[in-house]
């Protein structure tokens, strides 16, 4: 194919990165043509990353009962889907997952809550956190609190967390079809705001949600433009109850192709597994993914559904000989 011929002369000894017609042209290749596209992703992954692979774990801290209207998310108040519900988690109980993560070999951990944004009383349990597990672990402390105000982000930066995590969750063009509570554009703003002060951007999305392929294509290059040193890309794991709940997952060969696709749009940013791997590509497909350009991955359980234990992604990683590392930021 003309276009990988192109690719694989070019990307690795310009160290560039593919621009949105080459990307549109990657992923309507033919599936035989797949484990080649792949192959390129891991040689671009590999040649500004290395082998390692970084891990994370996360706590949802704050559970259930979110004003938002987020169409695939089972924690809205506007949905009747099947889920937990808990006020801030008590900072024992969240020390001892931190505890967990480290002993795991994870080098980060994120706090999650389900909100719009955080209020006083919620930004103040945070920061307790952010301090308890500083001083208890070594870890990197990373928070996903949603839309941050100025004084917010700068109460963050000063508790020195890691990274801040706020998705796009989707292209700006089809945001309108899976929230109304708030704008992408909002949510844009926050990954400005939490940049412009010197704190590293996790942001990333969820495919699967009937999303086209150039939406697809559209939220890889807006994340570019916004420059997240991670992201963390999802499948789409319809959940009972929401609007989302009849959606099929998607298909495998289309989940590695967005992931080749992302890698080689954003070859120095960390690309992580996130949310749904596990139904959308299974035990073969995970493997497949992490020789197609994926370095990160989280491990554990996610916000509201289970994941794969983390002995065997440490296994798998260690049959790949893929080291378990920190990664550094945006190279
Ligand atoms: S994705 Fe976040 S903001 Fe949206 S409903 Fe769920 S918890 Fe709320």
């Amino acid at each position: 194919m003309a276009i990988l011929d192109d690719l694989e002369g070019s990307l690795l000894a310009e160290k560039r990165s593919i621009e949105p017609e080459e990307a549109r042209q990657l992923v309507d290749l033919p599936a035989t043509e797949l484990p080649r596209l792949l192959n390129l992703a891991h040689e671009v992954r590999r040649r500004w990353w290395g082998e390692g692979v970084e891990l994370e774990s996360l706590i949802s801290a704050k559970t259930g009962g979110c004003q938002e209207d987020c169409a695939f998310c089972s924690q809205s108040m506007h949905y009747d889907a099947p889920a937990q519900r808990h006020a801030f988690l008590p900072l024992d109980e969240v020390l001892a997952a931190a505890r967990a993560t480290e002993a795991s070999g994870a080098s980060a951990f994120c706090i999650v809550v389900a909100v719009r944004g955080p209020d006083g009383r919620l930004m103040d349990q945070v920061l307790r956190a952010v301090d308890a597990i500083h001083a208890e672990t070594s870890l990197d402390v990373d928070c996903s609190l949603g839309i941050l105000t100025r004084p917010q982000a700068e109460a963050l930066r000063d508790a020195g967390i890691h990274h801040y995590n706020h998705n796009l969750e989707t292209s700006r063009s089809f945001f309108p079809e899976i929230v109304t509570t708030h704008t992408w554009e909002e949510r844009a703003e926050t990954c400005r705001l939490v940049t412009s002060m010197g704190i590293k951007l996790c942001s990333g999305g969820i495919l699967g949600m009937g999303e086209t392929w150039e939406q697809r294509l559209e939220l890889a290059f807006e994340l570019r433009e916004l420059g997240p040193d991670e992201i963390p890309l999802n499948f789409l794991n319809p959940r009972p109850g929401t609007p989302m709940g009849d959606r099929p997952v998607v298909e495998a060969r289309d989940a590695l192709r967005a992931i080749a696709a992302f890698r080689l749009a954003l070859p120095r940013t960390i690309l992580r597994y996130a949310g749904g791997r596990e139904i959308t590509l299974g035990d073969l497909g995970t493997r497949e993914g992490l020789l197609g350009g994926i370095n990160a991955v989280i491990v554990g359980n996610y916000l509201t559904t289970l994941g794969r234990p983390a002995d065997a992604d440490l296994a798998l990683l260690d049959d790949l000989k893929m080291p378990v590392k920190a990664l550094s930021a945006t190279i």
